[in-house]
């Protein structure tokens, strides 16, 4: 099979567009995609600092390699990456190896926040705790605040996400199969500006998948491959299994579900009542109800003064 665009044998298809190419023009594709990503998302910006968010995978070490070569030739841009160490014993430790690995090689500075420091237990304790409860509802939400608040401390005006095309095409289903139209608009990538919580910006977000580990095995980006123990009980899978089944039956399902979120965040960002959340009044991130979900986790894993008092 030739590469539509030329001569060279063909590497991969994109049935989406009905286009077969080769291992140049599929890595010019991809940085394509994430430079109009990267220049919609945060137009001109030329000074200041754009924090990671790195888990040491494959679609956040991508995220960061290519926010570094965006931003190579302005020197008044800083990058820093931002890892959670959520305490995940026999999976963590060796992600966070990669991503160290990763930063030294690009000689980006790395934070690394520890949910034991900043919250006083971990994804494994609260999961020994909380036996039936699916331990991604609490880590996912921890994580979200402790890379917010990473940010924050580092100054950042814009935290860069590993999300690719079917990350966001999962979410988006899940929030509309759930009637959560709230949180549709409030996802990143970010479009309203919430008071005390850093924008999220997704680059990847035209990428699916698939590409990103091609791209990320082709440019030989070092990461990590190991997977979480608690990863088959997250609800996601069946989004993930769903929008698998919808794409090979109608190529094209994750980018209308992109277009679809874009357009309604489009038409209601005028309208102040959806996605302005205040504080916690726990912990005074921003939180769309009294107390934070962090919080609220934090207050089922350990009770109600110790949440307040570990925050
Ligand atoms: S798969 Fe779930 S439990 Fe594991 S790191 Fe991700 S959110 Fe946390
Ligand atoms: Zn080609
Ligand atoms: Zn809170």
């Amino acid at each position: 099979m030739r590469c539509s665009s030329c001569e060279a044998p063909a590497i991969v298809d994109q049935p989406y567009r009905g286009a077969h190419v080769c291992a140049e023009h599929f890595r010019e594709s991809v940085e394509d995609r994430v430079r109009r990503e990267m220049h919609a998302q945060l137009p001109r910006f030329g000074r200041g600092t754009i924090a990671v968010a790195l888990s040491g995978g494959k679609d956040s070490a991508v995220a960061l390699v290519l926010s570094h070569q965006y931003f190579r030739r302005r020197p008044t841009v800083r990058i820093v990456a931002i890892s959670v160490d959520e305490g995940i014993a026999g999976y963590r430790p060796a992600t966070l190896d990669a991503a160290a690995r990763l930063t030294r090689s690009l000689g980006v500075d790395h934070r690394i926040v520890r949910a034991s420091d900043e919250l006083g237990t971990t994804t494994d304790a609260t999961a020994r705790e909380l036996a039936t409860t699916v331990p991604c509802s609490y880590c996912g939400v921890w994580r979200r605040k402790l890379l917010n608040q990473g940010a924050r401390a580092e100054g950042a005006d814009a935290l860069v996400l590993g999300f690719n095309l079917d990350d966001l095409a999962q979410t988006v289903l899940m929030n509309l199969v759930r009637g959560d139209l709230d949180r549709l608009v409030r996802m990143a990538p970010h479009r309203l500006r919430q008071p005390g919580l850093v924008p999220r910006v997704a680059p990847l977000s035209a990428v699916p998948e698939r590409e990103v580990y091609l791209y990320a095995h082709l440019r030989r980006i070092p990461f990590d491959h190991g997977e979480c123990p608690y990863s088959g009980r997250a609800s996601r899978n069946l989004f993930r299994e769903i929008i698998w089944q919808l794409e090979e039956a109608q190529p094209g399902t994750r980018q209308s579900l992109l277009r679809t979120h874009r357009r309604l965040v489009e038409r209601w960002l005028a309208d102040e009542s959806i996605g302005a959340p205040g504080r916690c009044r726990a912990c005074g991130e921003p939180s769309a109800s009294e107390l934070c979900r962090a919080c609220e986790y934090l207050r089922i894993a350990q009770g109600p003064s110790e949440a307040v008092g570990a925050t």
